[in-house]
């Protein structure tokens, strides 16, 4: 029994001693710093009380208290700091108070360890044997009564502090905070009942409630991955990392974050660890819902500000063995420069490079879209253009002339039709125009209207003046569901043949009669 006691003593200071270290590495950020304090304190005091337990002479429990004091002198002072720390409070806490405690926990420590100079802490001390444990019973000093109430208070403040922040805290805070308060609450009332008389064999509960304590802090930082163990090395790619890197608890609060997240909110960069995912991104609500609606998924998010960034954004879920959720985390790659190539070469592929318009590619992949229109009962037309006697223009001009010529046209339909209209180059000096939603008169009045602007129209090439016309022909079809484009386009084609042979510098509508 007393050696299941004394390695359980043990077996808390380790856990003590391992939460506090894992609090430093994670403490990088500076944060927490009093709560691994608070613990080395406390793995201090449950080390030399398990020591104290096996000492055969005061002399001996004597010495395995001046180790204890090495920790107990400080746990009231690290148990406010770290109390106002963990409750995002330790902004109240003025540098001049923090100072003054410390000073106490300091003559404390000195005036135990001279204890036999002065006896002002320790009145008098004896041993009763319980098996092979050793009690040291306490006749208090003036000192010690003025440190124990110090502990009290300090005691009483951390858990009002702690307690006050349960109320005000956000639903999935609350869990974490009540792990503190209950950690704070068991050592801090096992003193109360020593130090009133009541404890069995007037045992010091203190370690006791530590060790209880120590379990209760090492499952509620699990629970809630609040602090990680990141190494130096793996915290500085993280940090230097250009994609942005967001890690989250199950309720979006962020547990931890990259510095890259600063470049896309506004604002001085600073830590985000404790907010929620919704005020971390206020500015960016298309983010918020992407995590808030999927679970392993991504997208690329535009951001809705000036800056015109494009994101390729993941969010992915960590799950244990249960499939229980233990964090997410949400990665940012900015893809905006990939994202103008991209659409510079789609443009490439799509439009014809000498006169700006659609390309054929283009043209059919635009009449497929419109397929989609159909069954509404919906007209559509196409009118197809051919420049007339084109080659004698290449012949007298030049080819150069030609192309010019070319662009000119193209220009001229494109500032002619609507916008819903498109203009494609066809075929050499070929256009098309699909006109959705207009009929056989719509069509044919935007045709003829083109005819004659073409033929007004006076292109100038290097001094001479070049004037051409257009053949025109024009079909339309009210949609349904077997439209077919190439059908349009043939019948168009059609038209386009009969202008022709009609003399040229003509519309024509198609009809299915006619030779
Ligand atoms: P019509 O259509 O009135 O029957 O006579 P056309 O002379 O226009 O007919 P044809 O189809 O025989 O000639 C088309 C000419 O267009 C042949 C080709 O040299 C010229 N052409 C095709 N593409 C281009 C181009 O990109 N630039 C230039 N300059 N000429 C081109
Ligand atoms: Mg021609
Ligand atoms: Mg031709």
């Amino acid at each position: 029994m007393e050696y299941a006691i004394i390695g359980a003593l043990i077996v808390s200071g380790i856990i003590l001693l391992g939460i506090g270290i894992y609090v430093v590495l994670e403490g990088r950020r500076g944060r927490n710093l009093w709560f691994s304090g608070f613990s080395f304190a406390a793995a201090m005091h449950s080390f030399g009380y398990a020591f104290e337990l096996t000492a055969n002479t005061v002399e001996e429990a004597f010495v395995c208290m001046q180790i204890e004091y090495l920790g107990i002198s400080f746990l009231p002072t690290f148990g406010i700091l770290a109390a106002l720390e963990l409750t995002g409070n330790n902004r109240r806490l003025h540098g001049r108070a923090a100072a003054s405690m410390f000073v106490f926990s300091f003559i404390t420590l000195i005036l135990v360890h001279t204890n036999n100079l002065h006896n002002l802490y320790y009145a008098d001390l004896s041993l009763t044997k319980i098996g092979i444990m050793t009690i040291v019973q306490v006749t208090p000093g003036i000192w010690y009564k003025v440190f124990m109430a110090y502990v009290n208070l300090a005691f009483g403040a951390g858990t009002l502090i702690v307690a006050n922040s349960i109320i005000k805290a956000p639903a999935d805070l609350k869990p974490q905070y009540w792990i503190y308060l209950v950690s704070f609450l068991v050592p801090g009332v096992g003193n109360l009942i020593y130090l009133a008389g009541l404890s069995p064999y007037n045992l010091d509960l203190v370690p006791y409630g530590l060790m209880i304590m120590s379990v209760l802090l090492a499952f509620g930082l699990n629970e809630n991955q609040l602090f990680q163990v990141v190494s130096l090395a793996r915290s500085r790619v993280f940090d230097s990392m250009d994609d942005i890197v967001v890690i989250m608890n199950k309720n979006n609060r962020v547990i931890d974050h990259n510095n890259s997240l600063n470049q896309v909110l506004s604002g001085q960069p600073r830590d985000h660890v404790g907010e929620h995912l919704s005020t971390v991104f206020d500015s960016h609500p298309q983010i918020v819902g992407f995590v808030m609606n999927h679970t392993d998924d991504h997208a690329n998010i535009a951001l809705e500000d000036d800056s015109g960034q494009v994101f390729r954004t993941s969010i992915h879920t960590v799950r244990d063995r249960r499939e229980r959720v233990l964090a997410k985390y949400l990665t940012m790659s900015n893809i905006t420069n990939e994202m103008k190539v991209l659409q510079t070469m789609k443009d490439l592929a799509n439009l014809d490079t000498l006169t700006d318009t659609a390309n054929r590619r283009s043209f059919h992949a635009q009449a497929q879209e419109l397929l989609r229109l159909c069954g509404n009962g919906l007209f559509i037309s196409l009118i197809m253009l051919d420049i007339d006697r084109f080659k004698a223009v290449n012949d007298t001009y030049g080819h150069d002339a030609g192309d010019m010529v070319l662009r000119e046209i193209a220009l001229l339909l494109k500032q002619r039709v609507r916008a819903e209209d498109t203009v494609a180059r066809y075929g050499g000096e070929e256009f098309v125009i699909i006109i959705p939603d207009a009929g056989a008169d719509v069509a044919v009045g935007l045709a003829e209207r083109l005819r004659e602007k073409i033929a007004d129209a006076e292109m100038v090439y290097e001094g001479q003046k070049i004037h051409v016309t257009a053949s025109l022909g024009v079909a339309a079809e009210v949609c349904s569901p077997d439209f077919d484009i190439e059908r349009l386009v043939k019948k168009a084609d059609t038209a386009l043949y009969r202008a022709k042979n009609a003399g040229r510098n003509k519309v024509v509508l198609y009809s299915p009669d006619a030779q």
